[in-house]
């Protein structure tokens, strides 16, 4: 399982580097950060939770569609659940977690500081990626390490 986020991550947040919306009206993704996911899920086989945002933006069809129009052969499984009570980032995945206990190998793929704060367990399990670079090689064979030795993972 991978809890991806999508700006700082998908999006890399220069601010002096306007993002193009695709067709769709969602922004595109970075080129980089397209051909970096892609080849995590074709070394893991995982599947994604979106944690962005924006995921209360579209239902999960719309979503699965706007990965494909990016090119991407990904499984979108599931979305947090809309944050209604403002949480941070951290605080809305241990919500999820707590509430699907079957979930023991997944990595979190997120920009978001506050994570840095989640209990030592679920922190070796979190790539931190640079808000302005967004997904890179170096962050993905953290992931893939990650997700394939659950148990053997070192912080
Ligand atoms: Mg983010």
């Amino acid at each position: 399982m991978i809890f991806l986020d999508i700006d700082g991550v998908m999006i890399s947040a220069a601010g002096w580097k306007p993002v193009e919306n695709l067709e769709d009206g969602f922004s595109a993704f970075s080129k980089r950060a397209i051909d970096c996911l892609q080849y995590l899920v074709n070394q893991t086989n995982a599947s994604i939770v979106l944690t962005t945002s924006h995921k209360s933006t579209y239902p999960l069809y719309q979503w699965d569609q706007i990965f494909k129009t990016r090119n991407l052969n990904v499984t979108i499984c599931d979305k947090l659940d809309d944050n209604l009570k403002s949480l941070n980032r951290k605080d809305e995945i241990l919500n999820y977690l707590n509430a699907h206990p079957e979930i023991e190998n997944y990595v979190i793929i997120d920009d978001d500081k506050s994570l840095n704060d989640l209990p030592h367990s679920m922190k070796q399990k979190l790539v931190l990626t640079s808000s302005l670079i967004g997904l890179t090689q170096e962050n993905i064979e953290r992931a893939i390490e990650i997700l394939n030795h659950p148990t053997l993972v070192e912080s």
